[in-house]
């Protein structure tokens, strides 16, 4: 069957179920309706940057527009298994097979605008790898750990964790619209779908209104956006009203795969909460669509400011002409590259991870070469809860008494005097310029730097 039969017949099959199901098919217990209709355009006048090239008309071209800017419509459509997703994505027999045998252990969800994203002729296609699993999850799976940093051991009641003296992180769920391949909480995903119930939430917002040195509050997951914004104002406005807190970070996914989400009613809700932040994760430059181009845009016009968390991913976004397509094109979407994570050692991703001097080359191709807002800070987050760690390539050649030898991004050598932490007496031959030598310098052009 060539492809243009099979995407065809995968239309069908897509359109016969998605009828029989009543559109309700579910990725799995999912605790509550996810609510909300997106608004189904962006705020531009103009076209939003970003690319255009998606294979919605091809796959999903029998989607109403009413359906495909509806958020809770993708969701409740994930693609959860993997004779779905076959019709979709070119597999064989022994693929399939395989897949199955991922899925036992690290289940599968994407959501059909993240589909739309993948290119389905090409096996080795960055997005693909993000959402698509991979037999070397088993094969290579007892490489690295459940729980690398360690989250359970910083857990100082359930589901929030305390790991930096003024902040601490609420994970609300173990919901995500996409099951990211290289999560690192993708121990998580066999636990079936929960939100925290009212006592847990409650035991979290104490703990926090009692450490008055908690400035900071992250809300993630799983994806905290997977709530009803009601919900999830439920949630916020009670963080808000304790005095200490002065910050509220949401991480989420969402913008990236299935930015339909960030509806007007979220942005209006999140607005009413000043400060709050947005970490999102874009990975490759072609999640950089129009959609979520118009997603960042509505938090943005709303307060809210957007920075991205990438991890760095093998076969994915591991070279500098990627990196800086990536962060060229968030800046050009008012997102703020602001890291770039060594993949954390967690099982069933190995497959995805990089030597850490891959990281450091890639910062070292970026800086000088590009501005420095479109570089991210390269960072580890240790095991065993130790805290990120900010990597640079070394630029100091050499450092001996008062002086430094630095090289810079053309790799040309500089000499460097250093200052001594208590001033000196000016050496003779450095005597300041006398106001008669600084006129006679002006006069004849000469610039003289401090
Ligand atoms: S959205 Fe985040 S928490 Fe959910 S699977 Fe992806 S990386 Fe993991």
């Amino acid at each position: 069957m060539n492809t243009a039969t099979k995407a065809a017949k995968s239309r069908s099959v897509y359109s016969s179920r998605a009828e029989a199901a009543g559109e309700t098919h579910s990725a799995g217990p999912v605790e509550e309706e996810p609510p909300g209709r997106a608004v189904p355009t962006g705020s531009f006048d103009e076209d939003p940057p970003g690319s255009t090239a998606t294979e919605r008309d091809r796959l999903f071209g029998h989607v109403p527009d009413g359906a495909w800017n509806d958020w809770r419509w993708h969701f409740r459509n994930r693609l959860t298994k993997v004779e779905e997703l076959a019709s979709f994505i070119p597999l064989s027999s022994e693929e399939r097979a395989q897949l199955k045998l991922v899925t036992l252990k690290y289940p599968l969800s994407v959501t059909p605008y993240y589909l739309s994203l993948i290119n389905p002729d090409d096996p080795d296609d960055p997005v693909r790898k993000q959402a698509v699993p991979s037999i070397l999850e088993l094969t290579m799976g007892m490489v690295g750990r459940e729980d690398p940093l360690d989250e359970k051991g910083d857990s100082v009641v359930p589901g929030l964790v305390h790991r930096y003296p003024d902040r601490v992180l609420m994970v609300l769920t173990d919901i995500c619209p996409m099951f990211c391949r290289h999560c690192t909480r993708k121990r998580e995903w066999r636990n079936g779908g929960w939100v925290r119930s009212p006592a847990q939430l409650e035991a979290m917002l104490g703990y926090i209104r009692g450490h008055k040195a908690i400035r900071d509050v992250i809300v993630s997951g799983g994806d905290p956006l997977t709530l009803s914004t009601p919900r999830l104002e439920g949630v916020i406005s009670r963080i808000r009203a304790i005095e200490h807190v002065e910050i509220i970070r949401i991480g989420t996914r969402f913008p990236v795969v299935l930015p339909q989400r960030i509806d007007q009613e979220l942005c209006d809700m999140l607005s009413r909460y000043s400060p709050i932040w947005l970490n999102t994760h874009f990975n490759h430059h072609r999640e950089i669509t129009p959609e979520a181009a118009a997603a960042c845009d509505r938090l943005l016009r709303s307060g809210v400011p957007v920075n991205n968390q990438s991890v760095l991913l093998r076969g994915v976004n591991d070279s500098v002409a990627e990196q800086m397509e990536l962060c060229h094109g968030l800046l050009r979407i008012k997102v703020r590259p602001y890291y770039l994570f060594q993949c954390d050692e967690v099982q069933g991703t190995e497959h995805l991870r990089t030597p850490v001097e891959t990281g450091l080359g890639i910062i070292e191709g970026l800086r000088g070469h590009t501005s420095g807002l479109a570089i991210p800070t390269f960072v580890i987050d240790l095991p065993q809860g130790g805290g990120k760690v900010p990597l640079q390539p070394d630029y100091i050649v050499a450092k001996k008494k008062g002086e430094l030898l630095l090289r810079n991004y053309e790799g040309q050598l500089f000499r460097y005097r250093n200052p001594r932490t208590q001033p000196e007496p000016v050496p003779e031959s450095l005597s300041p310029l006398s106001s008669a030598d600084a006129d006679l310098l002006l006069e004849t052009g000469v610039r003289v730097r401090s």
